[in-house]
């Protein structure tokens, strides 16, 4: 389609190049909400789709993939109270092993990455579930504050959407575990892609622990991701919260609360954050392939 471009030597350079450039992944979102209610609500509808839509964008030009990603999402109440309120929900729908193109054999890969790194779909589910919390933008959940639908990372007082569905997905491409938090058992006896990154000082890789080493490590605050692109990027392992008593949903599945600047995948939101930060490097070493930011380029042939 570019072919009348061919007689130029120098696009015709840019022909060969543009054959090795990584595309950002397709997205297909669902919403599942009723109509007149959550992303379909008559007031607040057009704005939290244009939100999510702002944010899956910033999310996918960042991942390089072929299969589409099979997203649905809706709101719903969660409930919470006047300070304290889940604000969403999300994550991979399918865990996948041994399947064609994996990287390592009889571990579990999230179904948006096992697609990609197979360059198939491997399932017919949904890849990414999402529930976002609908009683936050009411006046008794966290009281007066609400979601704030701007894209601009300016919220005031109120909760950055974008921020949040930002966070929510990178739970849903990945970043979250699958050990058994009752027992420290791995998901019907073989390790996941994400514990594989993860090591506790003084004991060692979760990977060469019993089960009940595993158990005592998810309370052991002393849990740290030893991947490598992240180990380059920090210079050393980077904290991974594991407090005691475990926190379901939270424990294990984000960064520890003490990392400065604070991170995306926090268990708290902590203000507008458009920036995923070191869930790129946490990303490459869980097999994604990540793009740099939309604008930037790795190379010029000019
Ligand atoms: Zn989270």
């Amino acid at each position: 389609m570019r072919a009348h471009r061919l007689a130029m030597p120098t696009l015709a350079a840019l022909l060969v190049a543009a054959s090795f450039e990584l595309a950002a992944v397709p997205v297909n979102v669902t919403y599942t909400d009723s109509a007149g209610e959550g992303f379909f609500d008559p007031v607040l509808g057009p704005a939290r789709q244009a939100a999510f839509s702002y944010a899956m964008n910033l999310w996918a030009s960042r991942l390089q993939g072929t299969v589409p990603v099979q997203v649905q999402a809706s709101f719903d109440p969660l409930g919470g109270n006047a300070s304290s309120a889940v604000l969403g929900q999300a994550g991979f729908t399918t865990v996948h092993a041994n399947f064609p193109g994996a990287p390592l054999p009889n571990v579990w890969y999230p179904q948006p990455l096992a697609n990609q790194l197979a360059g198939s779909d491997l399932s017919p589910q949904p890849d990414i579930t999402a529930v976002f919390n609908s009683d936050v933008d009411g006046p008794v959940v966290l009281g007066a504050t609400s979601f704030y639908y701007g894209t601009d990372a300016n919220p005031g007082t109120n909760i950055d959407f974008v921020t949040v569905v930002l966070h929510e997905f990178g739970h849903g491409y990945g970043f979250t575990d699958l050990i058994d938090s009752s027992n420290g058992q791995w998901l019907l006896g073989q390790p996941d892609i994400y514990g594989l990154q993860l090591t506790q000082h003084g004991v060692g890789d979760f990977d060469t622990m019993s089960n009940a080493q595993r158990l005592a490590a998810l309370t052991s605050n002393q849990v740290y991701w030893n991947g490598p692109n992240v180990v380059a990027a920090k210079g050393g392992d980077v904290k991974i919260y594991a407090p005691n008593p475990y926190e379901n949903g939270s424990s294990i599945s984000h960064w520890d609360v003490s990392n400065t600047p604070d991170l995306l995948m926090e268990p708290a939101y902590f203000g507008a954050h458009h920036d995923i930060d070191l869930t790129k490097q946490a990303f490459q070493d869980l097999g994604w392939t990540v793009l740099p930011p939309a604008g930037v380029q790795d190379w010029c042939l000019y």
